[in-house]
């Protein structure tokens, strides 16, 4: 018990690199709790590959890794080149051919995969194309081409996104490939589903509808990487399960100095809302070449999880670069260097939007409590996760063990911060046994030991959902017998 807890989650994206012999087992056990499936890249039968290994090594390492889908979303990307690749000079003139039968692009034109773009786009925009590598802007628009003037030169290859700087490009939020992909997502089993370039609530309110029909019973991640996402930030977060920063497309169509009180205000307002948060992309990207992260790297890793993230991200660190394991080695003595400097919150008011349910209630007076009545533990027997995701909103020093007997809601909970997720399934399903019986499950797995405090939360029939409704204070006994704590 001596060694520190890590706190704060990791994911980890998939990729050729972690396709390597070997590979996506030293990534777990360096401390992957997440791994992601991305989607924009690779086949369907690519990802069923990798996800069915991903189920036998963590079965073979006896522990639970849960698999986080990402959508590919309407990025709007240039087509194909007749030479994979042009170099653009700065002062040129370029553009951007909606029409269907587009030829391949040459050094002066290029095809766009969304044909409405015309429409969206008027003379003064200012576009950025391959994350803002290259920069043009519109000076007139006729016959469903956008001719543009390039700003910024350099390397254009074939399907590279383009952004508006300042957003608002209106295309559809599911396209055709991405409405398979959720099918794929369903019969994969994952147990989180991502959707890009979410503009308000509906985008996940469609995701969410056509995955429960196709059978899948995902969390839904909303990634934050639109500037109107960021006007609709409160709805987007209500409907959805968890957010994510994805710092990549935001920095590009809102410019990166917005990115750090961004970061902090969407982090902010998850956690008030109840939901839990992911800091994503280019957080060790150095390490795509480099076996250590620049200082800055460091920094900004340590800085998300003070900021209150409950996970932070790998993409091509770990997705295609050349020391995957090593990029989450680093990861992970940063978050728990960074939590040895973080200060609990001990405010209760902003971390809680609305009070309307009563395992909701038990878990603000559990995380109320835990910081006054100095407990090692909190302990939730928990049937769905929603006490453990509820106690784990409030950012406190204390571990909290979710223990459930359902393997996909203990999949669920291994984005939330603090909360460590542990199979359970007691032998009486009364209240007072149960309790007993998880005091001594828990002390037989060394993480509690004789004299430690805990709370304990739970209902009056284990098994049951959402029915967390009592609140215990207990002392671990001898052998691991649970007792009453008398004075506190
Ligand atoms: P992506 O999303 O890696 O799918 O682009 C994350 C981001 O934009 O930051
Ligand atoms: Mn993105």
């Amino acid at each position: 018990m001596s060694e520190q807890l890590r706190r704060t989650r990791i994911i980890a994206t998939l990729g050729p690199a972690t396709d390597a012999p070997g590979m996506l087992k030293q990534v777990l056990e360096e401390g992957v709790d997440v791994v992601r499936l991305n989607f924009s890249h690779g086949n369907a039968d690519d990802h069923r590959a990798r996800a069915a290994v991903v189920r036998a090594v963590a079965a073979e390492l006896g522990r639970e890794v849960a698999i986080l889908g990402d959508l590919q979303g309407p990025k709007i990307r240039v087509e194909k080149f007749a030479e994979g690749a042009i170099h653009l000079e700065a002062g040129a003139a370029f553009t951007l051919d909606c029409r269907v039968d587009a030829a391949p692009g040459d050094k002066r034109r290029v095809g766009v995969g969304y044909r409405g773009l015309w429409r969206d786009i008027k003379a003064g925009d200012r576009l950025l194309l391959d994350d803002g590598m290259i920069v043009m802007d519109v000076e007139s628009i006729a016959d469903e081409q956008v001719h543009c003037r390039v700003v910024l030169g350099g390397r254009l290859s074939d399907r590279k996104g383009i952004n508006r700087q300042g957003g608002g490009l209106t295309v559809a939020a599911l396209s055709d490939k991405d409405r398979r992909d959720i099918t794929l997502a369903a019969e994969l089993g994952v147990e989180f589903l991502a959707v890009s370039f979410v503009k308000n609530a509906q985008d996940v309110e469609l995701t969410r509808s056509l995955l429960r029909k196709a059978g899948g019973e995902a969390a839904i991640v909303a990634k934050i990487e639109r500037a109107e996402a960021i006007a609709a930030l409160g709805e987007i977060i209500d409907a959805s399960d968890v957010v994510m920063v994805a710092r990549g497309d935001l920095g590009v169509e809102i410019g990166d100095a917005e990115l750090p009180g961004l970061q902090k205000k969407i982090i902010r307002e998850s956690l008030e809302r109840s939901r839990a948060v992911i800091t994503a992309t280019q957080m060790m990207q150095s390490m795509v070449d480099s076996p250590i992260p620049t200082r800055a790297e460091v920094l900004d890793v340590a800085n998300a999880v003070i900021d209150g993230t409950d996970a932070v991200m790998l993409s091509q660190e770990t997705a295609s670069g050349k020391h995957p394991e090593k990029a989450v080695a680093a990861m992970r003595r940063v978050c728990l260097g960074a939590e040895r400097q973080f200060e609990p919150s001990i405010d209760f008011g902003p971390t809680l939007r609305s009070l309307d349910r009563t395992d909701q209630a038990i878990a603000l007076a559990a995380m109320f409590l835990a910081g006054r009545v100095g407990v090692r533990a909190i302990v939730a027997l928990t049937e769905s996760g929603a006490t453990a995701r509820w106690l784990s909103r409030h950012r406190s020093s204390v571990p909290i063990y979710a223990l459930s007997r359902n393997a996909a809601a203990r999949r669920r909970m291994l984005l939330f911060r603090d909360v460590y997720p542990i199979e359970f399934d007691p032998h009486d399903v009364g209240p007072m046994l149960a309790a007993r019986e998880a005091i001594q499950h828990l002390f037989s797995l060394g993480h509690l030991a004789e004299n430690d405090r805990v709370i304990l939360t739970t209902g009056d029939h284990t098994g049951q959902l959402g029915g967390t409704n009592t609140l215990k204070l207990l002392r671990v006994g001898p052998d691991g017998m649970a007792e009453g704590l008398g004075d506190l």
